[in-house]
């Protein structure tokens, strides 16, 4: 058995599950449909992705990712970019603003 980042074999990157009732749950996916992270791992961290915010019964704010297609396109890209940001997490605020937007505005304002 290999570890996981030296072996050539891509299969734990990700997987398509056509049965599902959902499927396909996020419309524009262009590569393989990656369902590994049905449940985003970062729906409680910054992240770059396209959510809306809403408030939950509890007046929780919470994302809305129905149109993101992140860690959903392609089984080795989507594998890729949560990899990338679980790296160094950071918990998100609520912000309505993503990870991306937030540093697109930093820079506007250093600029
Ligand atoms: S917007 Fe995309 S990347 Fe961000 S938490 Fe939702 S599904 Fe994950």
């Amino acid at each position: 058995m290999h570890p996981q980042n030296t072996t050539a074999h891509i299969a734990y990157k990700g997987f398509t599950n056509r049965d599902c009732p959902f499927y396909p749950c996020h419309t524009g996916v262009k590569r393989a449909f990656n369902c590994l992270f049905c449940y985003c791992p970062l729906i409680a961290y910054d992240c770059p992705g396209p959510y809306r915010v809403y408030t939950d019964a509890y007046g929780m704010p919470r994302k809305d990712c129905t149109a993101c297609r992140l860690p959903h396109d392609g089984y080795a890209a989507s594998w890729a970019f949560i990899q990338k940001w679980l790296e160094r997490p950071v918990l998100w605020c609520g912000s309505e603003l993503t990870a991306r937007e937030r540093i697109a505005r930093r820079r506007d304002l250093i600029a």
